[in-house]
């Protein structure tokens, strides 16, 4: 077979949150599987090029008074287009955050489908994600469906349906199939106008991770490569080697590491109550975020001055901006060198970072909601519900938006931590060598593709 994505995210190029991750994990998986993927992505400005191989000219075409020039590149294996208009002011500045996103967006989906057309590319899907490439759906079934692209069919994929309902609606009613990136999210919107009336086509598939990204084993940045054999061993040096890069106390007690966009959806307050949580029971926390919000940003910078003052070998909030490597290297070493991994979002389409966590031999601390739920089996609660799905169980979690739910799942974790270290090291080789991976999820969307075709 063969899949075009059209997205405006891709890890590690453009990544903004997990949409960048899926696209690129998911097109490897799939191409893994012997079919065809290629990507067509903006030529932002801010693209990371240095993990482009071979990126060269490849041609112009013109659409609506707009010459646009293709290039072509390898990302992570995978063959990839970049789109760049010369009017100018579409793909100058970063991924998201210009005023005229939905116009600039709304530009390139249908650029793409030109390319495609004027291309005489026939793909069999063509895979448009969330409101930022959802046009795709609509100016695909108006207009490119009647001309020259008849055979194709197109499969939307809710990431997160906080942005942009108005355009997820449409591109729901127009494509093929649709999927949301986990069964519990799936169920959570069922009931949103932008989706009721579209179930029957409907499906909740959950994201993986990318095993040979995220490889605690191969990582160059980890001081010891580990497999879940060593895990303790591996864990224990990158604790150290992460304490030490932060400046904290080198000292064994729990460290609840935290990684995320820090916005209403990942729950700011309870990562707050968290941290403060975690202080009174002596364990260290290390949070790497970044709020689009400046109110939220500012917030978290006095948070993070406060606690220099009052406990600075036991916390760290990093809140810059680093340049993207320096951002991964640190991203590894918290997955790597935590023994928590808290993620206690209001809501959470599939959340990658406690399927990350789990890879590295962390324990995920999260919240009962969306992909969280599917994912995360309470050691004293879920057995059964583990069970049902062939696991054991391999976190904490708990209900409920307050403090006090976040304490129930954290103080318990805190307390296994120093009651039980035999328990809890079997804990973590047990969730390194739980499968996360693509590989099953893959398998989904191609059953899910070859239902399109019938169509
Ligand atoms: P969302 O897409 O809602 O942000 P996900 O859990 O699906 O949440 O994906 C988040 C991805 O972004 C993960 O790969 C995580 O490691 C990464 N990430 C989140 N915040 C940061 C940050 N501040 N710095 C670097 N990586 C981050």
């Amino acid at each position: 077979m063969h899949i075009v994505h059209i997205a405006v995210e891709m890890a590690p190029i453009a990544k903004v949150g997990g949409l960048g991750d899926v696209v690129t994990s998911l097109s490897r998986a799939v191409q893994d599987l012997n079919h065809n993927v290629n990507i067509i992505l903006p030529k932002y400005d801010c693209l990371n090029l240095s993990h482009v191989k071979d990126l060269h000219y490849q041609k112009s075409y013109s659409w609506g008074g707009t010459e646009i020039k293709v290039w072509f590149g390898k990302v992570e294996g995978l063959s990839v287009y970049f789109l760049e208009p010369q009017n100018g002011f579409v793909w100058t500045g970063c991924v998201y955050g210009c005023k005229n996103d939905a116009e600039r967006f709304g530009f390139f989906c249908h650029a793409a489908l030109e390319f495609l057309h004027q291309g005489g590319l026939q793909p069999d899907i063509i895979h448009c994600h969330d409101w930022s490439s959802a046009p795709v759906a609509w100016l695909f079934k108006d207009h490119y469906m009647h001309y020259g692209l008849s055979k194709t069919r197109v499969v939307f994929t809710i990431h997160n349906l906080e942005f942009g309902a108005h355009f997820i609606g449409k591109a729901m009613a127009y494509a093929d199939k649709a999927t949301t990136v986990s069964h519990t999210y799936s169920k959570e919107v069922a009931g949103n106008p932008a989706v009721a009336p579209h179930l029957h086509k409907f499906h909740g598939i959950l994201n993986g991770i990318d095993l040979d990204i995220w490889d605690p084993y191969n990582d160059k940045f980890i001081p010891v490569p580990y497999t879940s054999e060593n895990v303790v061993e591996g864990k224990r040096a990158a604790k150290e080697a992460l304490q030490q890069r932060l400046g904290l106390k080198k000292s064994d007690h729990p460290l609840v590491g935290i990684i995320s966009r820090l916005t209403h959806q990942k729950g700011i307050h309870l990562i707050k109550h968290a941290i403060w949580n975690t202080l009174k029971r002596n364990g260290q926390v290390v949070l790497l975020g970044s709020a689009p919000d400046p109110r939220i940003q500012n917030d978290f910078v006095n948070l993070a001055n406060q606690l220099h003052s009052s406990h600075s070998d036991q916390a760290r909030l990093c809140l810059t901006y680093d340049e993207p490597l320096s951002h991964l290297v640190c991203t590894l070493k918290i997955y790597a060198g935590a023994d928590f991994i808290l993620v206690p979002s209001i809501f959470e389409p599939c959340g990658l970072t406690q399927l990350t966590a789990m890879r590295y031999g962390s324990i995920p601390v999260v919240r009962k909601t969306g992909g969280l739920y599917d994912t995360v089996f309470d050691v004293d609660d879920d057995k059964a519900r583990a069970e049902a799905q062939g696991l054991e169980p391999n976190g904490f979690n708990f209900d409920g938006a307050d403090g006090a739910g976040v304490d129930y799942a954290l103080n318990r974790a805190i307390s296994a931590w120093y009651d039980g270290r035999d328990w809890f090291n079997s804990l973590c080789k047990r969730v390194m060598e739980q499968d996360w991976s693509w590989n099953r999820p893959a398998l989904d969307y191609m059953e899910l593709y070859h239902a399109a075709k019938k169509y």
